[in-house]
């Protein structure tokens, strides 16, 4: 039987949703299946609690390419960017608040060393330099290592981009690749704090020691965005991070592209070595050229296929992929604006409009790896938070607001009980800890949702709660990421390709992997 059907793409995540647009733009008749009852997977906004919406899982964007919002027409299609105002970063009863204008940040980090916002000035300009040529990898399929020694174009193309590099740069980019976040820290800045707070910077895109190799290179995501407001510029979709994919599905939609929710894909269907279409949860069987998966390497081999499908050595290595970014995400909704403890002052402020982040020493933030890896909470935790509706007044009622916190570090698998127990009382001990900082938060506090790294797996389908669908270590990046027999998009099944985060260049709200795999698919069925 011919299949009606060019594509079908598995999965809504924003990545899924790139690539349906870019295939349906092509003219390939495309279908996408998503499991849960609302488009957008990680980049979505939710009513969690009644009245007070807002993005319940990614929270801040910066990341999204540039290519794909013009290619999209997101921008047509309702998609604004509101930047923050700055970064408030708090540490024990230390603080700064930073909002890219030389006199106040001078002056603010000149209250913990007289050098180191000179040296974070030298430090970000290296990070933009350098980080150009990581920049130009990202819409590109990354080298192969099939190819004899490496794939020579590839290499050619990667190559040509260090070499534009001045010397020095050269050398300051294999040391952020290779080196640690601990060496980098510590040979630019002087000041605890600032040391501190820059480590803590490669945290939420991390889940590893400071000390590993590769630690560092979670900097480049605050140089690598094309958003241009302060500190490499982060900013929130009106009408949160739904805003992004609500515009992706309506282009999709204007290409023609069939998009269905509440459609769980049960297995990929094989015939004959050929993946040729998938079997619904309710049985349905759908056909088709290519199925192009969304979902994470881990639940795109091991769960959507059967094991004789798969050569046998490709199948260990993703059984091994490192997964797991212990993060436990909570909303809340608010009857006021909390004051912060080091920035009084009546009304919202622009501290209120910044993205705030509270973390204990660095010294701490490593034990509290250490330990969440022998499956133990922290007692101080590293919270990333905004309280996006001091910027947009579509999310809460009115003199209301809503916050987003992203809670580190916290095991997939706790010790001490199971997370379906720990989530109230931890969640009550996070919000505890963050009074400290937030005198009248507890008094405020109207509703919440707490989503622990268990709950991120059941409702998002991250295996094992992993943010970014697999661990950004340097054996997990670039011509590795997800398997080198894989990361050309392309994968050992035939007819079956991937396009979500677990491919290069990873996690984040970029389009990135989402536009590379269409790219692949066009390329092989036309
Ligand atoms: C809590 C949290 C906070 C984050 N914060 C940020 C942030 O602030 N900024 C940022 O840039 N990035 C952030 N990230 C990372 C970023 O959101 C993700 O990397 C990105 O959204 C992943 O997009 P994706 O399309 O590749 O995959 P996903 O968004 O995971 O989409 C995959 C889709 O596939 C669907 N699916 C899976 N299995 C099946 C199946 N069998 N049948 C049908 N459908 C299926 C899933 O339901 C899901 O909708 C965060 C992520 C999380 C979870």
């Amino acid at each position: 039987m011919t299949a009606a059907l060019d594509v079908i793409v598995l999965g809504g995540g924003h990545n899924g949703l790139t690539a349906a647009g870019y295939l349906g733009k092509a003219g390939l008749k495309t279908l996408v299946l998503e499991r849960r009852d609302v488009l957008g997977g990680a980049a979505v906004t939710e009513e969690f609690h009644p009245g007070y919406r807002n993005s319940i899982a990614s929270y801040v964007v910066s990341l999204l390419r540039s290519e794909v919002i013009r290619d999209l027409q997101l921008e047509q299609h309702g998609y604004e960017l509101i930047p923050l105002a700055g970064d408030v970063e708090i540490c024990g009863e230390d603080h700064l608040f930073l909002n890219g204008e030389e006199a106040n940040d001078r002056a603010e980090i000149g209250r913990y060393s007289a050098v180191d916002y000179d040296a974070m000035l030298r430090f970000e300009a290296m990070l933009e330099e350098t980080g150009e040529v990581i920049r130009n990898q990202w819409l590109r399929e990354p080298p192969s290592l099939k190819a004899g020694f490496f794939d020579l174009l590839g290499m050619i193309r990667a190559g040509r981009d260090l070499k534009a590099l001045p010397e020095d740069l050269r050398y300051r980019l294999l040391q952020l690749m290779t080196g640690s976040a601990a060496d980098m820290v510590e040979r630019w800045f002087e000041s605890d704090m600032v040391r501190s707070m820059f480590a803590s910077h490669c945290v939420s895109g991390n889940n590893a020691s400071f000390h590993h190799p590769g630690s560092a290179i979670p900097f480049f995501h605050h140089a690598l965005g094309e958003f241009d407001g302060p500190d490499g510029g982060w900013g929130l979709p009106r009408g949160g991070m739904g805003g992004i994919t609500q515009a992706m599905a309506s282009f999709a939609r204007e290409q023609g592209v069939e998009l269905r929710t509440g459609a769980a894909v049960q297995r990929i269907l094989v015939e004959q070595g050929k993946a040729v279409g998938v079997r619904l949860e309710s049985g349905e069987e759908i056909r088709a050229r290519a199925v192009l998966s969304n979902a994470d390497p881990k639940r795109t081999f091991l769960n959507l296929l059967a094991p004789e499908d798969l050569p046998e050595d490709f199948r260990f290595d993703i059984s091994h992929l490192r997964m797991g970014h212990a993060s436990l995400r909570m909303n809340l909704a608010l009857s006021g604006l909390p004051e912060l403890r080091d920035y009084p002052g009546a009304g919202v402020l622009p501290q209120h409009q910044s993205s705030i982040v509270i973390f204990p020493s660095m010294a701490a933030m490593e034990q509290n790896y250490h330990e969440a890896k022998a499956g133990k909470l922290p007692s101080e935790p590293r919270l990333d938070l905004v309280i996006p509706s001091t910027l947009d007044d579509s999310l809460a009622p009115p003199g209301h607001h809503v916050m987003s916190l992203l809670c580190k570090y916290y095991p997939f698998t706790p010790k001490d009980g199971h997370w379906d127990e720990l989530r109230e009382p931890v969640a009550d001990q996070i919000i505890d800890y963050l009074s400290r900082f937030m005198p009248n938060l507890k008094e405020l506090v109207v509703g919440r949702q707490v989503l622990t790294p268990l709950d991120l797996e059941r409702v998002f389908g991250l295996t094992e709660g992993d943010i970014f669908h697999g661990r950004h270590d340097l054996d997990q990046i670039f011509s590795l990421r997800p398997h080198p027999r894989a990361a050309q998009y392309k994968t050992p099944l035939s007819g079956l390709y991937l396009c979500g985060s677990g491919s290069h260049p990873g996690g984040a709200v970029s389009g990135a992997p989402g536009y590379n795999g269409a790219r692949r698919v066009i390329r092989d069925l036309r």
